[in-house]
């Protein structure tokens, strides 16, 4: 089908938020309050950091301040691809810290098994599938990454499973790939909505005051307390934790370190029983490409593919607005890739589009610190990667606020920040060369060019 004939009645909103399960948001913070500790950001971040200082004290007074609906942004439209991977993928954390990894992707793999069972503990229902992620090539200079993948995997102890060109095909039947590895542990497919609302439930039933609608304006000191203030009231609190993604930042010294890019996805109507047995896709896997600009996707519980990916955009200024939200540009590409990825589905109509923010930083995975003498704690910079991670991030947040030291805040990923990002205007000249020598990499078998071999040799880059 013509791209734009099957996204014609596509929904401008995500999928995931646009159903009848959303539930009603909580009334805003009226008036003073005081509170232990005061968690800002109803996305993962501060959804796991509130549960689970809970849980680390029950009698610790909480309270989490989200600006508007728990779950409304990044952590309830992605991919709902839950990884074990602290690091946006083992190849990056393995250039990174090549000395820490085992302890990263150990750390990774226990973070992984322990949302597993706190979601089976309080009884959270979002479609968890520990289905495992198949990562696929779908140009000959792309199957070596795949080998690299399975052997450094290996030395850790991991096991990836190499599939060749019929394998894979006998997986997930696409006339575009020509190898697969399949991670079958360490990924699970969630539905973000309802893990962001099932963990808003948690919290409340353990204590948690949660207000929603309530944007934090101001943070300053007030005495051996931080308050913080909202349009109509103020929370004074002994600690904080910022859990604020990719939005302007309450502590102005994050602007250097995140940058806020768009990523964008499609969701399918529910593909028919019929069709879906010509495609296999029995194992119920998250599927990856492997160029630098890749495309995943996924299938939810009934059967609609959710297809995401390939362009990130980042708008010169680094503003996050409602308007970026939607690119038909993309829609009309990301349409495109699909019928060429599963040309069995021509006739399928896609029922949603929608894009969202992720905060980039410039070594594609999350960075953490403190403030106002370890009063404050905050975690971001997940780029893309941080359905799974976001809890790891909330724990390292906790173990700094009870300044305690753990084998997480001792990690060299924990330590030290990514390099900055340049201030504007420079930022967005170089986040768009960075953006154009990507997308060359990817037309030309994946040659890097001066520019990006430049990055990598310090170690930066860009990335969603
Ligand atoms: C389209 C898309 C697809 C993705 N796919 C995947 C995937 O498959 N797998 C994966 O691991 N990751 C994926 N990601 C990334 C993942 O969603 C994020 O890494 C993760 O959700 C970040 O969670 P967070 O809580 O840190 O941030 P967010 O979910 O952005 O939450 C931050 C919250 O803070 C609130 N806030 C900000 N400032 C204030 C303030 N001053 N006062 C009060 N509240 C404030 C915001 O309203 C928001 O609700 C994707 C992201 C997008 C956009």
């Amino acid at each position: 089908m013509v791209p734009s004939k099957a996204l014609a009645d596509a929904e401008r909103r995500p999928y995931w938020l646009d159903r009848p399960l959303a539930p009603e948001p909580l009334p805003p913070l009226t008036g003073d309050a005081t509170a232990d500790l005061a968690v800002v950001g109803g996305g993962f971040t501060g959804l796991w950091t509130a549960l689970m200082a809970k849980e680390r004290d029950p009698s610790l007074d909480v309270v989490l301040l989200e600006g508007r609906a728990v779950g409304w942004a990044a952590s309830g439209r992605n991919g709902g691809f839950c990884a074990a991977s602290l690091t946006h993928g083992l190849g990056n954390g393995r250039d990174r810290w090549p000395a820490e990894i085992a302890t990263l992707e150990r750390l990774g793999r226990e973070n992984l098994d322990e949302i597993e069972r706190t979601l089976s503990r309080h009884g959270v229902d979002c479609s968890f599938e520990r289905t495992g992620e198949l990562r696929v090539a779908t140009e000959e200079w792309q199957l070596p990454g795949l080998d690299e993948d399975v052997s450094a995997a290996a030395s850790l102890g991991v096991r990836l499973e190499r599939l060749d060109r019929e394998r894979v095909r006998a997986e997930i039947d696409s006339p575009t790939y020509l190898g697969g590895v399949w991670d079958r542990d360490g990924v699970a497919m969630v539905d973000p909505a309802r893990l962001a609302w099932g963990l808003r439930d948690v919290c409340v039933r353990l204590g948690v005051r949660v207000f929603e609608h309530t944007p934090v304006r101001s943070l300053h000191e007030d005495g051996p307390a931080l308050e913080l203030g909202t349009p109509k009231g103020r929370v004074r609190a002994g600690r904080v934790a910022l859990g604020t993604g990719a939005f302007p930042p309450l502590l102005r010294r994050l602007r250097h370190f995140l940058v806020p890019v768009y990523d964008y996805a499609l969701m399918t109507e529910p593909v028919p029983d019929g069709l879906l047995a010509e495609i296999g896709w029995r194992n119920r896997q998250g599927v990856g490409d492997s160029a630098n600009r890749f495309h995943y996707y996924r299938l939810t519980d009934d059967n609609r593919i959710l297809w995401g990916g390939y362009d990130a955009v980042y708008h010169n200024g680094g503003l996050v607005r409602p308007e970026y939200d939607q690119r038909d540009a993309t829609f009309e590409k990301l349409a495109t890739h699909f019928f060429e990825t599963f040309p069995q589905l021509h006739g399928l109509r896609f029922t949603h589009r929608w894009g969202g923010v992720i905060d980039t930083c410039s070594r594609f995975s999350a960075f953490f610190g403190t403030a106002y003498g370890s009063r404050l704690a905050y975690a971001a910079g997940y780029t893309g990667l941080g359905v799974g991670a976001t809890r790891f991030g909330a724990n390292v947040m906790l173990d700094l606020l009870q300044g305690r030291l753990t084998e997480r805040t001792e990690l060299e990923m924990v330590r030290h920040k990514p390099m900055p990002f340049p201030p504007e205007p420079v930022r967005s000249g170089v986040i768009q060369l960075t953006r154009w020598a990507i997308a060359r990499a990817d037309e030309h078998e994946g040659r890097r060019n001066a520019w990006l071999r430049t990055l990598d040799a310090f170690g930066v880059g860009f990335d969603s």
